[in-house]
């Protein structure tokens, strides 16, 4: 029941639904598809969901309890009529790295270019509240519009710049979660705080707002082992997930080895205290990790560290990551999409803004189904990426993600594109079109909710 004066809201979609499932572990099996479904949302809470032979065939009473009406086969909310669309309703994207407070466009390899994005986003965006609110307010609200109901922020080293995102993520109902970015030695003056100032900020932001807040250290070159430690206990303590970037550039990881007695990056977090079990780690871009740090993470995973591998495609395309350099030879490493996936690792996706140039995750998978020559992901595979381990990091189960009746909203309609008619399965047929349509950006995101909410 709800009191007189407050508008109940209901709406309702017709179209293909892509339900994830889960075998006996809990772990991502597969989708069920209804090729026809209805789904009814009323004030937040999933009614109604499903096939359209099972609508037509349902008693009066529990149609109007939904608001829907059959008349000579044809079904009504109100007026209008619920007639077949080309739409597809599944679980929502997730942008699992993304940098609040970079501008787009500055070019350069990741060393100058982190000199530039410094000097032009995180200092004014953390010297001024009016910057950072704009800037958090236009890449939100563009997340949105393409069809992204979760976002991991990386805001920038102060608890206002977080503070910031939550007030605006919260007016278009975004999930988000977010952090002081840890960074106490090698960036300039303005955006390096000491142990104490980041702990008092995090203590701060975490009473505040609780399980919004995880934790980010920037990279080992920005953060000093001692704050890692410090940082890594707290992350355990909290239950909340260690966010961090991996092996993203060779003039990164050469630096890294130079400061830390000739150390891979891997090895400095895993001494650290990043990689112990009960541990919830998101490794940034991860495209350069040798097989030997592979292992090891094997080895941490296989301990009950479980770890997400943020795929970053059309950043690391922006910034030349894949491209080692040496003289004049030039070589290309793929992206190890597989090796990951063998590790047990979750591969996820984010646009990485402004190293990243596109707002849409639909868009980042279709860039990374494009740079694999061998090992393609399925349409499917890349689904699963972009929604379910995204939700994953969010603490969410697979079952959690399920389209069902009687639980709160948690799901994106898209309009499909045309049917691919060369995939011959049909769920990897629409899994395809529910990518490529909400690749064509926010005309095809008819709707999208997050924990009951409809998105802005
Ligand atoms: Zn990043």
């Amino acid at each position: 029941m709800y009191s007189k004066g407050i508008m109940s809201s209901l709406e309702a979609y017709r179209g293909i639904i892509l339900n994830p499932t889960s075998d006996e572990q809990g772990d991502f099996k597969g989708f069920e598809m209804i090729t026809d479904g209805v789904v009814v949302v009323k004030d937040g809470v999933t009614q109604l969901a499903q096939d359209i032979q099972s609508v037509m065939e349902m008693k009066h009473d529990r149609l109007t309890s939904v608001g829907l009406r059959l008349e000579r086969g044809v079904l009504y909310q109100g007026h209008t009529e619920i007639g077949p669309t080309d739409h597809v309703i599944a679980p929502g994207m997730v942008d699992t790295h993304t940098h609040i407070y970079q501008p787009t466009g500055l070019g350069g390899r990741l060393m100058v270019w982190l000199e530039r994005m410094f000097e032009k986003g995180e200092i004014p965006a953390k010297q001024s509240v009016d910057v950072a609110r704009e800037m958090a307010r236009e890449r939100l609200t563009e997340l949105a519009a393409n069809g992204t109901t979760r976002v991991i922020a990386w805001p920038t080293s102060s608890a206002e710049s977080a503070r910031i995102v939550l007030e605006e993520a919260e007016k278009l109902a975004l999930e988000v979660r977010v952090s002081f970015v840890a960074m106490d030695q090698n960036v300039p003056d303005a955006l390096a705080e000491d142990e104490a100032a980041t702990l008092g900020a995090l203590d701060e932001l975490f009473e505040e707002f609780g399980e919004k807040i995880v934790i980010i250290d920037r990279f080992p070159i920005a953060v000093s082992s001692s704050l890692r430690k410090k940082l890594a206990t707290l992350a355990r303590e909290r239950g909340v997930l260690y966010e961090v970037h991996l092996d993203e550039n060779q003039e990164e990881m050469a630096f890294v080895r130079e400061l830390y007695d000739n150390r891979s990056v891997v090895k400095v977090l895993t001494q650290d205290g990043v990689f112990a079990p009960g541990m919830k780690v998101g490794l940034a871009h991860s495209i350069h990790t040798n097989h030997e740090d592979m292992e090891s993470l094997r080895m941490s995973i296989r301990a009950g560290c479980q770890v997400f591998i943020r795929a970053c495609p059309s950043s690391n395309e922006t910034l030349e990551s894949h491209w080692i350099v040496k003289g004049e030879d030039r070589s290309y490493r793929p992206f190890p999409l597989r090796d990951w996936l063998t590790a047990k690792a979750h591969v996820t996706t984010g646009t990485d803004l402004g190293a990243g140039n596109n707002f849409s995750i639909y868009k980042e998978l279709l860039e990374e189904r494009g740079r694999h020559d061998e090992g393609v992901p399925s349409p499917t595979e890349l689904l699963q990426f972009g929604a379910l381990n995204g939700g994953l990091s969010f603490g969410k189960t697979v079952a959690d993600m399920k389209i069902m009746e009687d639980c709160p909203a948690d799901f994106a309609v898209v309009k499909g594109a045309e049917a691919d008619e060369s995939i011959e399965d049909r769920v990897e047929q629409a899994a395809d079109r529910l990518i490529r349509g909400g690749a064509n950006g926010p005309e095809s995101v008819v709707a999208t909710y997050v924990e009951g909410r409809r998105v802005v």
